[in-house]
């Protein structure tokens, strides 16, 4: 699991890629929260083909691969016809660099301590609540 800063770059970078965008499917998922999703979303992620990544709260899926309209010299056969996905997708706000998520999730060790220190975190934050709440009422 990796804590990643994004980089500044322009549109220019999409001239000198390697086409990264083309290569991993990444998918929108819900953030795990019963045990069967826990349990499923950790055996996705026990092939080496498949991780997790979280950005700005939203949970993906990633599939490694590539597109099969990926041509030679990484440039895309139906570039007039591509998705609307395709054309939205831009830096700096993309995989070029690998640091468009804050979280990188590639094992079920990983996806379970990620699990853990957001729970650890849940309770010290209501400690903290409630002590608040107790001086508050000790002062009134
Ligand atoms: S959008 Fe990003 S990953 Fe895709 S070709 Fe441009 S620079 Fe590369
Ligand atoms: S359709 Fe073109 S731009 Fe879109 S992922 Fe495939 S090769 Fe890349």
């Amino acid at each position: 699991m990796k804590k990643q800063k994004a980089k500044k770059t322009t549109h220019d970078d999409c001239h000198r890629c390697p086409a990264a965008c083309c290569r991993d499917l990444a998918m929108a998922i819900g953030k795990p929260s019963t045990k069967a999703e826990i349990e499923d979303l950790k055996w996705q992620v026990r092939f080496n083909t498949v991780d997790v990544f979280i950005k700005s709260h939203h949970w993906y899926l990633r599939v490694k691969g590539r597109c099969i309209y990926l041509g030679r010299r990484n440039m895309c056969k139906i570039y007039e016809k591509r998705p609307l996905k395709c054309r939205l997708h831009r830096p700096p706000d993309c995989e070029r660099f690998g640091e468009y998520h804050e979280v990188l999730i590639k094992t079920p060790e990983q996806l379970q301590e990620y699990l853990d220190s957001k729970k650890k975190r849940k309770r010290a934050i209501e400690k903290i609540f409630d002590a608040g709440k107790k001086i508050q009422r000790i002062k009134f």
